[in-house]
């Protein structure tokens, strides 16, 4: 290579390493709680909207107010003007009119109790899931009996909820959104999960609710999603991907109860970098950041199931993978 071209190659890496480095944020992620259980002030719920915009849709809601609270605290919301919240308080707008819809992965009070219990407080909105998910919350939870029938079917229903099923991997939009979500279907206990695909303006974000691996779930779920979002990981428009990690390593496969440990969670990520290029595994999702959901806390105070994970997936992360550690309140961009 003579000097002149050695100068034109140096340049042109250059700034493509300068256009990696400064890709625009997607999308805007608040963490209104990352748990699994037992600190019913902390479980899952997610708050994403696309970047510089304050339409808000909610992955999962197992935690609304106390969340909302710690993200005011944390200053998460400094982007949502006074002006914007017309006259209403930050928590009341988010419930009115900032979240404008709710994408359920699956009917288990973790995932659900925010939304139930800030129900009477709650603007009107649709309920995304799929059919298992819907039918559910219909029959079991605004049913009249466990609780007002917030529903739209059913005896007695008020209708400050639209429920509405999801066809499996058919993309749909949401109302007054720049959202369109593709449901898959997960195994996780014996009513299922979902993994919600979630795209604004040609970029992508992947939401895991519950799910077992699909060797111990004896299924392919995990795979068909992988196999569905491979081509916008080669052109590098999915920037996050949500997935659970329950408990630490240790715990035997037979009692995961469809969870995911860092060995699986790391083993499922190996499907995926193998299905997007299997010549090239340890950088093939490079351009992916991922964050880790739903560890359970434990009663025993010798124990850090956090500290734990942390350190099995440093440990484990053979595919160069780009962690964020979901933390209550936080605020992070895709
Ligand atoms: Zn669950
Ligand atoms: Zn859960």
């Amino acid at each position: 290579m003579n000097l002149s071209r050695f100068l034109i190659f140096s340049i042109a890496l250059f700034a493509s390493t300068c256009a990696r480095t400064t890709v625009h944020p997607a999308f805007n992620v608040i963490v209104l709680g990352a748990g699994g259980g037992l600190d019913e002030s902390n479980l899952s719920c997610y708050l994403i909207s696309p970047f510089n915009d304050n339409r808000f849709i909610a992955l999962d809601a197992g935690t609304i107010f106390s969340g909302i609270q710690k993200a005011e605290l944390a200053g998460s919301f400094s982007d949502v003007k006074r002006s914007e919240l017309q006259g209403l308080a930050l928590a009341p707008w988010l419930m009115k009119r900032g979240i404008k819809a709710y994408l359920i992965s699956h009917a288990h009070f973790d995932h659900t109790s925010g939304m139930i219990i800030n129900s009477p407080d709650d603007g009107n909105k649709v309920i995304f899931g799929l059919q298992n998910t819907i039918d559910d919350l219909r029959d079991h939870v605004f049913n009249g009996k466990s609780w007002i029938n917030f529903g739209n079917e059913g005896e007695g229903a008020i209708s400050r909820y639209r429920l509405v099923r999801a066809n499996p991997r058919v993309p749909f939009e949401i109302q007054d959104t720049p959202f369109r979500v593709t449901a898959f279907p997960l195994s996780h206990s014996n009513r299922g999960s979902t993994a919600f695909l979630i795209e604004s303006n040609g970029q992508f974000a992947l939401y895991f609710g519950d799910t077992g691996p699909d060797i111990i779930e004896k299924s392919t779920n995990m795979q068909q999603v992988w196999n569905a979002v491979a081509p916008i990981v080669r052109e590098q428009r999915l920037r996050g991907i949500f997935l659970e990690v329950s408990y630490p390593d240790g715990k035997p496969d037979n009692q995961l109860s469809s969870h995911l440990t860092p060995k699986w969670f790391m083993r499922e990520l190996h499907d995926l970098a193998q299905t997007v290029n299997p010549a090239e595994q340890a950088s093939a999702l490079k351009s992916i950041r991922v964050i880790v959901t739903h560890i359970k806390p434990s009663h025993d105070p010798a124990i850090n199931p956090r500290r734990l994970i942390q350190d099995q997936l440093a440990a484990q992360n053979d595919l160069n993978l780009d962690f964020i550690f979901a933390e209550q309140g936080q605020r992070f961009h895709l």
